[in-house]
């Protein structure tokens, strides 16, 4: 997507997402452990006909209203060198599924191992996401156009990032929870991104400092530490919106061709 030009008036504010969803979502993040499990497809849904990972889209195939048994569990057969196996028939022996299904069933993928590329601010989640598109179409509840999957790198050394190109409306949102860039960068369309690593701490430990918290729920050791990170995460929002300010005015963008340029 090519940048605005420099005089182009700034984007429109979006309206106000829900703040209790954004705040859990960054707790989420930065407490749990999301990406370290690979997935695979092991499940397949009768009703849209496709294959899914029962982790990433397990809740977007409830299908109530057809009876509860459009599922297909895939197992893989231990003792057959790993080959998908299903059963005959539906879930609670319902319905015996026809050859032609069975054939389509069978023709579709379980056995990759798929990353956990992405989070849905949303659903508080990583999934996959070229396995679930459901993630991405979740605006109109008081999220805005675009959705709130945000894209997940893991950068060398383990480090989980969050990529941002600049524009995203959950940017302001997640300062508290994404440190300074990493790696900036074009990609192959030309494209800046940003990696902003997430910024980790463990429950019962101070989210600054690491150091042992008096009583939960409290999240610091200390008010200083509070104190502190609050200024701290007020400097890394001034960086971000002046390193943005200065992406919308071209100037990185000039800057990042001339180093490619001279290097
Ligand atoms: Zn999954
Ligand atoms: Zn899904
Ligand atoms: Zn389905
Ligand atoms: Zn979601
Ligand atoms: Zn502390």
């Amino acid at each position: 997507m090519p940048f605005p030009p420099p005089d182009s008036p700034a984007a429109p504010v979006p309206p106000s997402p829900p703040l209790g969803m954004l705040r859990m979502a960054r707790r989420i993040l930065q407490v749990e452990d999301l990406f370290s499990e690979t997935c695979r497809r092991d499940c397949y849904c009768l009703k849209c006909q496709r294959a899914f990972c029962s982790h990433c889209c397990g809740f977007h195939h409830g299908h109530t209203n057809w009876g509860g048994d459009m599922v297909v569990r895939v197992g893989l057969d231990a003792g057959g060198g790993g080959q998908p196996v299903f059963p005959t028939h539906t879930a609670g022996g319902g319905h015996r599924i026809p050859r032609p299904i069975a054939e389509e069933i069978a023709a579709e993928d379980y056995t990759s191992r798929l990353a956990r590329d992405a989070f849905c601010l949303h659903c508080g989640r990583a999934f996959c996401a070229a396995v679930c598109d459901h993630h991405h179409d979740r605006s109109g509840e008081g999220i805005p156009a675009g959705g709130a999957v945000l894209r997940v790198v893991e950068e060398r050394g383990g480090r989980i990032c969050v990529r941002c190109e600049g524009t995203e409306w959950w940017a302001p949102h997640m300062d508290v929870a994404l440190g300074d860039p990493v790696h900036v960068g074009e990609d192959e369309r030309g494209q800046y991104y940003e990696l902003l690593p997430v910024l980790r701490f463990e429950r019962g430990s101070c989210l600054r400092c690491g150091g042992a918290v008096p009583r939960l729920p409290s999240t610091f050791c200390s008010d200083l530490c509070n104190q502190a990170h609050h200024r701290e995460t007020e400097e890394r929002r001034r960086r971000r919106e002046a390193r943005h300010a200065a992406l919308a005015s071209g100037a990185v963008r000039q800057q990042l061709r001339q180093l490619s340029i001279s290097s």
